[in-house]
């Protein structure tokens, strides 16, 4: 199993040298708390926590997963201890308003936590991690009594919440949700019907659960349109805030998984369950997709925990392991043969997996920036700056969410590749890994979802290209100063402003064709979104590799020389041998549609 070590230095290059976070928490309404000292101490003691107490449990909760008995669900050995250990800590209220018990730090603090949680132990930060969308949703749409009831206690981590979209028959396509909810004429509601797939709908680590659920009021319209949203507590809660009645939402079992075995996925069966609506009748949809970016960057995070944790599992690995001479001659004279490193296809392994998790580092950290800034916009009370930052943080989620998850995933199986066959065995943990990072492309919105809402949605219906045109601006800004410079900067620039034309041109293109052939937008959509992710993620490395050049340059770094001169090779890694597969998904994205959709469905098969 890899020995989890948090990525701390590349963080604060990142805080630091790239993103100058020091000015962007002064700049903020919210962010006077966060000094350097601040930010430094939280680093450190999520890190800490995540070494010693979360990363230990991962193997072993994988072994054991969860337990269901009697619709009870008991969590691996020594989770337990450990979400006291959070909750102690304090750690689920960092980004939460003083008024409820949290620390009103920005939420970007919070995003740079879980990535240390979710790299240590995926399944274990689920349970808190789902929380914030209860909270979040409360938050913004709750009535100060229900903020008053719920918070303190969900913000405490005393309390957890869920989020219950999906149904049997619907998880994309919430139109179809068919959960009932019946005014009881006290201003309650009961709830009736069935959520599957629920993240933390049932386990031992908290004294309540609070769902927030998706159903329908009697008189509702057909489709999205006829939606409603509802805080259903597991435990009705007293008007003093103590924990009353069991309320009818039972847990029917739970799913056993390839992955994330840990988090308990609870079928959850509401039997005239107690609810309250949050938010006006049928718009519960909107009201779901609030903070959806933010969720979905969550999710994102996942793609660089991944990375991040198959590269720390393999790379030790490969300097270890002997395996015949390099090409180049001997490397290790005194072995019998020379470690896997000096293998130049090891290396390509080694380096994606390197490049994917501080690529989308500095990705999260940038969209990061923008979530402070939103959420600064409703702590003012300023409407028009809430809307500029989500609009902004929109266009960036679905690259991030999607890009990032897949890579995440091609990231482990390279760090099983690294293993060979050992890696396909269990006890060394890389398989685990692999498991764990596979949900990530599937939840909160699959690729093709990710893809359809990029280039359908913001793309091509709301923007007409604008969100291309304004990131693919700050591209060509970027490049500009260094498009004469010679050595690998001035390289990298160039390229990078060929991409920013390029990426136009795309969206042109498939402006143009799409409105003649409407298939082509789902056609084109993974293909569009793939060559998004791999130009988006080049701006991001030529950003790092400018700083840290100037960094060498100013003999003032914090960091050795070697560090930043790596962060240069991998930059330069990233735009000889991973940029190029952006042409390859360019090529794909403008075919056109008849070979996808010429054949009959019932000509997929002869049987
Ligand atoms: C471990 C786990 C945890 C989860 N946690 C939660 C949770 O906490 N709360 C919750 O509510 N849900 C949760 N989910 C559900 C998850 O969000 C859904 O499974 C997901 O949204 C996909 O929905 P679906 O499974 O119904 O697939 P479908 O919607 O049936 O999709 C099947 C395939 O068709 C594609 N597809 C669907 N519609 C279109 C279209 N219009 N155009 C092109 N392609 C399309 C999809 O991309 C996908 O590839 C969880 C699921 C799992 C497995």
């Amino acid at each position: 199993m890899p020995q989890y070590k948090a990525p701390l230095r590349d963080m604060r290059f990142l805080l630091n040298d790239v993103f100058d976070y020091t000015s962007h928490y002064a700049s903020l309404s919210n962010g006077g708390e966060a000094t350097p000292d601040m930010v430094e101490a939280i680093l450190e003691g999520a890190a800490t926590f995540c070494e010693e107490v979360l990363a230990p449990l991962n193997l072993s909760g994988d072994q054991e997963g969860c337990h269901f008995e009697n619709g009870n669900v008991t969590t691996p050995k020594g989770f337990k201890e450990a979400y006291k250990e959070y909750v102690a800590g304090g750690w689920q209220g960092l980004s939460h308003e003083v008024k409820h018990g949290g620390q009103g730090l920005p939420m970007s603090l919070n995003l740079l936590k879980a990535e240390m949680m979710g790299t240590a132990n995926w399944s274990f930060t689920m349970y808190p991690g789902l929380s914030l969308g209860c909270m979040n949703t409360i938050m913004q749409y709750g009535t100060e009594a229900q903020k008053d009831l719920y918070m303190p206690p969900l913000v405490s981590g005393e309390w957890t919440g869920t989020m219950c979209l999906t149904e049997p028959q619907c998880g994309t396509d919430l139109g179809q949700v068919k959960t009932k909810a019946e005014p009881v004429g006290d201003g309650s509601y009961k709830l009736t019907g069935t959520k599957i797939f629920i993240s933390a709908g049932e386990h031992d680590l908290a004294d309540n659960i609070i769902h927030i659920v998706l159903a329908r009021l009697p008189d509702a319209p057909r489709g999205t349109r006829g939606i409603s949203l509802f805080i259903v507590p597991k435990f009705l809660v007293n008007a003093d805030g103590s924990v009353g009645e069991r309320n009818p939402v039972v847990c029917g079992s739970i799913e056993h998984k390839m992955g994330i075995r840990a988090s308990a996925t609870a079928v959850l069966n509401f039997d005239g369950a107690v609810g309250y609506l949050i938010a006006e009748p049928n718009k519960g949809l909107e009201a779901m997709f609030t903070f959806m970016n933010t969720a979905r960057i969550g999710t994102a995070v996942q793609g660089v925990a991944h990375a991040e944790l198959s590269y720390q599992g393999s790379l030790p690995y490969a300097k270890e392991r002997r395996s015949m001479r390099a090409l180049s001659g001997k490397k290790d004279a005194d072995h019998t043969a020379d470690a896997l490193i000096w293998h130049a296809d090891v290396r390509r392994m080694l380096l994606t997996q390197k490049a994917v998790a501080e690529g989308g580092r500095a990705m999260i950290y940038h969209a990061a920036k923008l979530a402070d800034n939103m959420v600064n916009g409703v702590l003012e009370g300023n409407k028009a700056k809430y809307e500029e930052f989500d609009d902004k943080l929109g266009f960036y989620t679905p690259i991030l969410k999607g890009f990032l998850t897949e890579m995440g995933l091609e990231s482990a199986n390279l760090g099983m590749q690294v293993f060979g066959g050992h890696g396909y065995i269990k006890e060394h943990g890389m398989e685990q890994i692999a498991r764990d990072a596979r949900i990530s492309t599937l939840y909160e919105g699959t690729t093709g979802i990710q893809a359809l809402d990029l280039l359908g949605r913001k793309v091509l219906l709301t923007t007409k290209g604008k969100c291309v045109r304004e990131f693919t601006g700050d591209m060509l800004g970027l490049a500009k100063p260094h498009l004469l410079s010679g050595g690998p900067i001035g390289k990298m620039a160039r390229q990078l402003a060929k991409r920013a034309i390029q990426w136009n041109v795309l969206t042109t293109r498939i402006m143009l064709r799409a409105a003649k052939d409407r298939d082509l937008v789902s056609s084109a959509s993974v293909d569009f979104l793939m060559y998004s992710g791999f130009v988006m993620m080049a701006h991001f490395w030529l950003l790092q590799a400018i700083k840290a050049s100037e960094t060498l340059a100013s003999g003032k770094g914090k960091e050795p020389a070697e560090f930043y001169k790596a962060k240069i090779q991998t930059a330069e890694f990233y735009f000889e041998r991973l940029l190029p597969r952006a042409d390859g998904h360019k090529k794909s994205a403008l075919a056109p549609t008849s070979a996808v959709m010429a054949m009959d469905a019932e000509h997929f098969t002869f049987q």
